[in-house]
């Protein structure tokens, strides 16, 4: 079992209101300081591209590093930093990070997450402007991953958004796809370039439904002319049906498991 993101999401979720507030002001205290001090670091974790058997991209996952030197997994603070208006900055950081990461290895591709409430903000795309033309680097070499979830509200924000990233030339992909009720409303809606299929269909034991649905996603994916990756894939099994039923990438375990970007290069 994932523990960490229990804990995080326990974090979030607390029965007692009044408990519930002094967590929050406590965390939300934690990000201040963290992004004052720019205490954060990316993990990356491997994405196989399933045509060719190679590791075409990563993905870039946030952490926040805690007094003692321990990390902080997303899920214990991005919700928190969105309800206090902090994720723009986490957004900021992570985006400059990643942006560094290109300009010093020359084949990484970047799939980066940027919160739903962000989507809505037109000071990103701009600050990914910024950033690749400060460091030289091809904005086709950076996806920008937003949880369909969390960005269904704002639907024309989600439209504008995705226009100015594939003005700028970023790809723009629909995470944590099928997990919510909006999923094919969004895609009517959102140009996006990719759908991460929801892990929940993917990690086994898998249905016959789960199997239906992620054919269907792939069916329509590519009928609009759109990728897909399959999140949480565990098993050798898996990735052979995939293949088979015309998945382009493969993220997960037992792909790879996230590791400090730090140690890219050597021998990663
Ligand atoms: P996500 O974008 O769907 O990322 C995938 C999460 O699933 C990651 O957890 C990854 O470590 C985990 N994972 C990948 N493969 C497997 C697997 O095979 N089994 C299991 N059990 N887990 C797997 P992580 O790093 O804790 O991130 C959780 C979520 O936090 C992300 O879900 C994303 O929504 C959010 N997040 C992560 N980094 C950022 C960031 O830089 N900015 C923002 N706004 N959100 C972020
Ligand atoms: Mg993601
Ligand atoms: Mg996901
Ligand atoms: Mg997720």
């Amino acid at each position: 079992m994932h523990t960490a993101k229990d804990a995080g999401r326990n974090c979030v979720v607390v029965a007692d209101p009044a408990q519930g507030g002094a967590v929050l002001r406590g965390r939300g205290f934690q990000i201040r300081e963290a992004i004052e001090h720019g205490r954060f670091c990316l993990h990356l974790q491997p994405i196989l591209e399933l045509a060719t058997g190679r590791i075409a991209r990563h993905e870039a996952l946030v952490r926040m590093v805690d007094d003692d030197g321990g990390l902080v997994p997303p899920d214990a603070f991005i919700g928190v930093a969105e309800r206090l208006g902090l994720i723009g900055a986490i957004d900021e950081w992570v985006l400059r990070r990643s942006v560094e990461l290109l300009a010093e290895h020359p084949d990484l591709v970047l799939e980066v997450n940027v919160s739903g409430r962000s989507v809505g903000d037109l000071a990103i795309p701009r600050f990914i402007e910024q950033e690749v033309r400060a460091r030289d680097v091809d904005p086709a070499r950076l996806i920008l991953e937003i949880t369909e979830t969390a960005a269904i509200a704002n639907m024309d924000d989600a439209r504008r958004f995705a226009d100015a990233l594939s003005a700028l030339g970023c790809s723009f992909a629909l995470d944590d796809f099928g997990a919510g009720f909006g999923s094919f409303y969004y895609l009517k809606h959102v140009p996006a370039d990719l759908l991460k299929i929801d892990g929940d269909f993917i990690a086994g034991p898998r249905s016959h439904v789960d199997e239906l649905v992620i054919q269907s996603i792939v069916r329509i994916a590519r009928e609009l002319g759109k990728q897909t990756v399959a999140e949480y894939v565990g098993d050798e099994e898996t990735v052979r049906a995939l293949r088979e039923w015309g998945v382009d990438f493969a993220q997960g375990f037992h792909i790879g498991r996230p590791f400090p970007a730090e140690e890219l290069g050597a021998g990663r």
